[in-house]
């Protein structure tokens, strides 16, 4: 090998690796599951790629977008290649090694505290898994933009790569060999990567293939009885063979000429089917199939099935087809990566073929935040903006829709003055509190869509859940504290804080609850953000309890009040002094507490001005 470059691995790919190479993770299997979404998304991008400018797919085998795994037992190498989009040398040295992607840290960092290598490609550093099984790893790839290149690595801190002059041209893609430890001589078996490929592999889009041994039956000539008149036959000239096969002919059912034997040969086995699951009718879809295919997409292994899904055909304007998940949690940087996050988990195909994961302006961000680590994939075009917003529209409505059910089904939510009539069966028993488990697992994508997103407001406040002083510790919605709300009463009253407990000493309660009016208490710091954007809902205002201007419905006296206090009033403004309080006045809020701070009608509250402090969403 000649020009070989070495590289040293940037230092937290290092880690990740040594963790990996020294791991007793049982569930190595995990690997070829890593290699082959690698290669499917590589096809992905040749086949975009393909859509504006067809040269790129080349000619004769270079046009089949597929994935081929071969398994050479002899030197225990089990190599998988693509015919993708490939990599150029400084593809090559970038991505598989000197620059740690952002999940690269996250992920050591979680390998260190126990977590599960099975999120690996979670974190985006999948391809480091072929380690667990391998101890040296060569990567051969051609882009149509450079030569064929050789990456390898024994995972010793260092990579090597060099023009790739002895191996047979690949044309265009990536084949990658593993040189497997000795202990992972499963993988070289076929019945196991026949296996693993159907666990993992379902609904890969591209074909899979397996260079695979197969018997077949062959014909061969018959072994002679007697030895010596084999012998005698080789000796033979021409003209007297010719004589002994027509009078083989003639007896042709007692001397059998020749006979089958079995014999292996191999040969390209498929071993997926290409079916894409949202083209399908759901009425032939199982629940084990929207489940794996759910968690091939999230690259969630875990045994969990999706909370819910939505699996429908849009029709009129815009054609499209499209399936739907809320993911059974809420990934851990699930809320910290909400502004910065490119990528979602929704897939957009047009007739087949991957279009883009980027929705940033493509979709509501409230769609994004709902859908970030849901899944969908649309199929069929659209091509103008007005399709883009039926779309947009479209698909909003059936993820609310969607979460809405998610309660609807949920016989903890029945509403305490109308009770639902809960049947006691299996069924309602599964459904039992999913609606509360959604909302602790998502409740803030609801928070922050109500914040942004004016036009559905209205529906994500139907979702939101909150405690207040009459849920008895339970969680209760906006519809039904408006069925407790007391005759006269025209505002939904609400207080902000740090804590429920903290809430419920606060002395802006008092007269509230001696009235028997329910508060609502709002205590994470995004619900200081969503009340500034949510004035009212089904026509009863909002009414901060902590803010001036409290009215509990009209009393005859308050002027009377006012007028004789106010001496007293005026006094207590002069010696606190401008600069400390804005007015001194009589308050109805008090019942037993002598007096209290109040804020402003349009100023920042208490909790808001610790919010802002602390600087924490
Ligand atoms: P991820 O797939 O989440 O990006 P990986 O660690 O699995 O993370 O892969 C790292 C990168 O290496 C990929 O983003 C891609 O750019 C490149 N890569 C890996 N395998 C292939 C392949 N078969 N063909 C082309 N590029 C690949
Ligand atoms: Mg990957």
């Amino acid at each position: 090998r000649s020009n070989v470059e070495k590289f040293e691995f940037q230092a937290e790919v290092s880690r990740l690796m040594d963790i990996i190479i020294n791991s007793l993770y049982s569930n190595k299997d995990i690997f070829l599951r890593e290699l082959i979404s690698n290669a499917s998304d590589a096809l992905d991008k040749i086949r975009f790629l393909s859509l504006t400018d067809k040269e790129v797919l080349g000619e004769g085998d270079d046009t089949k977008l597929e994935i081929q795994i071969k398994l050479d037992k002899e030197n225990k190498i089990l190599s998988i290649r693509d015919r993708g989009v490939g990599m150029t040398k400084d593809d090559l040295i970038k991505n598989l090694g000197t620059i740690a992607k952002s999940g690269t840290s996250a992920f050591v960092e979680k390998m260190q505290t126990g977590g599960d290598l099975n999120l690996i490609g979670q974190f985006g550093v999948g391809f480091y898994s072929v380690y667990l099984v391998s101890d040296y790893v060569e990567v051969i790839s051609k882009h149509n933009d450079d030569k064929q290149y050789v990456w390898e690595s024994k995972a010793d801190g260092a990579f090597a790569i060099s023009e790739d002059t002895y191996n047979e041209p690949l044309g265009r893609g990536t084949e990658i060999r593993l040189h497997l430890r000795e202990e992972a001589g499963e993988y070289l078996e076929e019945s196991k990567l026949k296996d693993l490929v159907k666990k993992y592999s379902e609904f890969i889009n591209f074909p899979i293939y397996l260079w695979a041994s197969k018997e077949v039956d062959v014909e061969v000539p018959a072994e002679e009885d007697d030895s010596s008149d084999d012998e005698e036959k080789s000796e033979s000239t021409d003209g007297e063979e010719k004589e002994d096969e027509d009078f083989d002919k003639e007896e042709d059912d007692e001397k059998p000429k020749s006979k089958m034997i079995k014999e292996i040969t191999y040969e390209w086995e498929r071993l997926n089917d290409v079916k894409a699951i949202w083209l399908r009718s759901p009425k032939e879809v199982t629940e084990e199939e929207y489940t794996k295919f759910y968690h091939t997409l999230a690259k969630d292994f875990g045994d969990e099935k999706p909370m819910a899904w939505s699996h429908f055909k849009a029709e009129g304007d815009v054609e499209f087809k499209a399936v739907l998940f809320v993911p059974p949690k809420a990934p851990a940087d699930f809320y910290e990566s909400y502004y910065t996050a490119k990528r979602s988990n929704l897939k957009l195909y047009v007739r087949r073929v991957f279009i883009s994961d980027e929705f940033d302006e493509l979709l509501p961000k409230v769609l994004l935040i709902l859908t970030r680590y849901h899944l969908m994939y649309l199929e069929k075009c659209f091509n103008s903006t007005s399709s883009l917003k039926t779309i947009k529209k479209k698909l909003l409505r059936k993820a609310l829709d969607m979460i809405r059910k998610l309660a609807e089904e949920d016989p903890d939510e029945s509403n305490d003055k109308d009770p639902k009539q809960v049947e006691e069966s299996e069924e309602n028993d599964e459904k039992r509190g999913q609606y509360t488990k959604f909302w602790n697992e998502f409740g803030k994508s609801i928070k922050l869509g109500i914040v942004e997103d004016a036009a559905n407001r209205n529906r994500l406040a139907k979702l939101l859940r909150f405690e207040s002083t009459k849920s008895e510790g339970k969680l209760t919605s906006l519809d039904q504290y408006i069925s407790r709300m007391k005759s006269g009463q025209k505002d939904i009253f609400y207080l902000t804080g740090s804590s429920k407990e903290h809430l419920k000493k606060s002395p802006f309660l008092e007269r509230l609850k001696k009235k028997n009016y329910e508060v609502i208490f709002f205590t994470e710091p995004v619900d200081e953000y969503v009340m500034k954007y949510l004035m009212d809902y089904e026509d009863k205002k909002f009414q901060n309890v902590s803010k001036e201007g409290l009215k509990l419905g009209k009393d005859s006296k308050d002027k009377e009040i006012k007028e004789s206090f106010k001496e007293l009033t005026k006094w207590w403004k002069e010696t606190l002094g401008g600069e400390n309080v804005d007015d001194v006045k009589i308050s109805n809020r008090l019942a037993d507490t002598p007096c209290v701070v109040v804020t402003s009608k349009y100023g920042w509250s208490a909790n808001m001005e610790r919010i802002m402090q602390s600087q924490t969403l």
